[in-house]
């Protein structure tokens, strides 16, 4: 049984009057792939400020490890939503952003960034500046990013919601090729069912106003996913499943 990397117990957070996420509790195992999925504006990237301490949580307590990281930052790897590139900086400059920002690059830096450019798949475009690449290859390069931070814990926050779906696909085998081989924890959100479903271990799934988990589903399909797991019984049966949910129906 793998050990639980981060546990949220009843954590709140408000705007004002809103409540933009309701009492929330979960745990999450080490090296697991969670998916959380929920309407817009339901609190879900709310709920990753509050996990990474960019927001502190009005009630409750974030635990990582054994520390609670309430409202403290630096414990997380996080790609936000709008996760932009810096255009006047090359692929390899864009990779080493973070170690530009807190501290000086190291020539370790640099040599990470190369390694893991080439054993990723963008070792041709390190020189390269982000307007001479796709959208698909934008967005490893802002994962990549993310992956240098060597934090256990990485925060997704719909990496992919703006790429066409064969882009989308190509980019969800090579996201779960890194994590395999990174051991890393993942908290993904999307709105995209199948995308949760195509990547996690488990679904986590939002409802809005407030803002709450109504359901946290086991993911059996088999590993390694490919384009035979869409079609799988189980697939389409929690695909079901999780857009009842989504569309306010019980549990
Ligand atoms: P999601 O990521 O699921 O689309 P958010 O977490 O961004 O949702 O937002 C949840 C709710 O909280 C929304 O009603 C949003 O308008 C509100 N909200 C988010 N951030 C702020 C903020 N900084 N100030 C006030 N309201 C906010
Ligand atoms: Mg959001």
């Amino acid at each position: 049984m793998a050990e639980t990397l981060l546990a949220l117990q009843k954590v709140t957070k408000r705007f004002d009057e809103v409540t933009a996420l309701a009492p929330t509790s979960l745990e999450v195992a080490e090296g697991s792939f969670v998916a959380i999925v929920g309407p817009s504006g339901c609190g879900k990237s709310t709920l990753f400020n509050v996990i990474a301490g960019l927001l502190e949580p009005d009630e409750g307590e974030v635990r990582l490890g054994d520390r609670v990281v309430n409202g403290a930052t630096g414990h997380v790897g996080y790609m936000l939503q709008k996760d932009l590139l810096v255009p006047w900086r090359t692929v390899e400059d864009n990779i080493t952003m973070v170690a530009r920002l807190t501290r000086r690059v190291r020539r370790e830096d640099r040599e990470e960034a190369r390694r893991i450019a080439t054993q990723y798949g963008l070792g041709d475009y390190l020189r390269h500046y982000p307007s001479a690449l796709s959208g698909g290859m934008r967005q490893r390069v802002a994962f990549m990013r993310t992956l240098v931070t060597h934090q256990d814990l990485l925060l997704l926050d719909e990496p992919f919601g703006a790429l066409d779906a064969q882009t989308r696909l190509e980019m969800q085998q090579w996201l779960l090729q890194v994590w395999r081989e990174s051991g890393r924890t993942v908290l993904f959100i999307t709105h995209d069912v199948d995308e949760s479903l195509f990547l996690s271990d488990r679904v986590l799934v939002m409802s809005p106003r407030p803002g709450r988990v109504v359901a946290d589903i086991a993911n059996p399909l088999d590993r390694p996913r490919t384009m035979e797991t869409l079609l799988d019984a189980r697939f389409v049966e929690l695909k079901g499943r999780i857009m009842h949910l989504l569309h306010g129906g019980a549990p």
